[in-house]
């Protein structure tokens, strides 16, 4: 097992990598003084609760813990109001109370609505994490926790640290190969904004990583929440560097937008959206290679790199206008420097985007 920690002050918190560890739930609950009396719930999807939901509520109950859980539908539709108030309603008739505990059970969506009640419920109760796809080693990371408005993601959420992570690499091998994909865009992100030798180490690797090497994969996963780590403990609000997390989500997200959050996985829309600023930042003045080696990176893993032909531009920039990054007219994009180092550029004009996603189409 690898241990990293988030130094975030009194809100610090272990990530614990490695196999077994849904199993041992009861266990790191109680060396982290998590509460017997309160009961747990636990929010799964129905994807994963047929695997591992047993598993867990077991450790627990043999630990003393009084489980309650709730089983959403899998996808990005879960990350709604509506649901949301699903998940309450079962933590009110669950008799949670302030020292309670819910836990997330799951992808990156169980993680974000999970985490958003557990900031909500009764102004903010104990979280954990359990995540169960690779894509979870950015989300169950950073305290970010949200669902999605019609009009836009993740626009309704807050900052909701977790008392710890439990990341056990063995549920990762029933994970369908379409999300070991889009899980994989996230890490190789990772590389991409902070660390050269990391992003060629995923480049290297990349089929010891499609394939769910388990060695390959705990090394990765550590890299890769230890970037998120490093750029969360110095700025865990946004207040600066953590934005660039962001590379390829200005335009990632606008695609996941239109293509109502089913048609394009997360890690498949910000694949598209890396490529793009990688193209965009080459239209500024860098080198060429950092778009071909961004490219490269991305198509080895079978990721998209190329604008959807059936989505029109219009489309694309409407969408762009509700997020979050966009302020008087000019976007906000995260742009590479080199491999392993990009900047914040909060000037992008529409034009530059248009000429991106047209150079992107062919
Ligand atoms: P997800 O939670 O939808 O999981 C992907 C799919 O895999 C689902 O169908 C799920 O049921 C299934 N699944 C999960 N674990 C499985 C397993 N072990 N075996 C078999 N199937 C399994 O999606 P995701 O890709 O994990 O996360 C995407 C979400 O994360 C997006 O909503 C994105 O916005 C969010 N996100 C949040 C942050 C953050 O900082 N909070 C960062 C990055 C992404
Ligand atoms: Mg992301």
């Amino acid at each position: 097992m690898r241990t990293l920690q988030v130094d975030l002050g009194e809100r610090s918190y272990p990530i614990y990598i490695g196999g077994g560890l849904l199993g041992r739930a009861g266990e790191f609950f109680e060396q982290h003084g998590l509460a017997k009396k309160s009961p747990v719930l636990i929010v799964t999807d129905d994807h994963v609760a047929p695997l591992y939901l047993d598993t867990v509520t077991k450790s627990l109950s043999e630990q003393g813990y009084r489980v309650v859980s709730k089983v959403v539908k899998a996808g990005e539709k879960s990350k709604s109001l509506e649901v949301f108030e699903d998940v309450m309603t079962a933590a009110i008739e669950g008799g949670l109370d302030r020292h309670s505990a819910v836990v997330a059970l799951g992808g990156g969506v169980v993680g974000d609505l999970a985490g958003f009640v557990a900031a909500s419920y009764m102004r903010g109760v104990s979280f954990v994490q359990m995540p169960t796809t690779i894509l979870a080693h950015d989300s169950s990371v950073g305290g970010k926790v949200a669902v999605n408005h019609r009009l836009a993601k993740n626009m309704i959420g807050a900052f909701h640290q977790p008392k710890m992570v439990l990341y056990d690499v063995d549920s990762l091998q029933t994970l369908p190969i379409r999300e070991v994909r889009a899980g994989l865009s996230e890490m190789v992100k990772h590389g991409l904004i902070w660390n050269a030798a990391f992003a060629d180490w995923c480049r290297q690797h990349t089929a010891d990583l499609l394939a769910l090497d388990p060695e390959a994969l705990g090394y990765g996963l550590t890299q890769g929440c230890s970037i998120k780590a490093q750029v969360v403990s110095v700025d865990e609000r946004e207040q600066g560097l953590r934005a660039i997390l962001n590379l390829g989500h200005t335009l990632g997200h606008a695609l996941e937008a239109i293509g109502g959050y089913g048609e394009f996985l997360h890690g498949e829309a910000i694949s598209i959206g890396m490529a793009a600023a990688a193209k965009l930042a080459v239209n500024r003045g860098r080198d060429l290679s950092i778009y071909e080696e961004t490219v490269s990176v991305l198509k080895g893993f079978g990721l998209p790199t190329a604008m959807p032909q059936q989505h029109d531009e219009h489309a694309i920039i409407a969408a762009m206008m509700h997020d979050k990054k966009f302020k008087e007219q000019q976007l906000v994009f995260v742009l590479p420097v080199e491999i392993g180092k990009v900047e914040i550029v909060a000037d992008v004009t529409l034009d530059e985007v248009r000429r991106v996603i047209a150079e992107l189409k062919e």
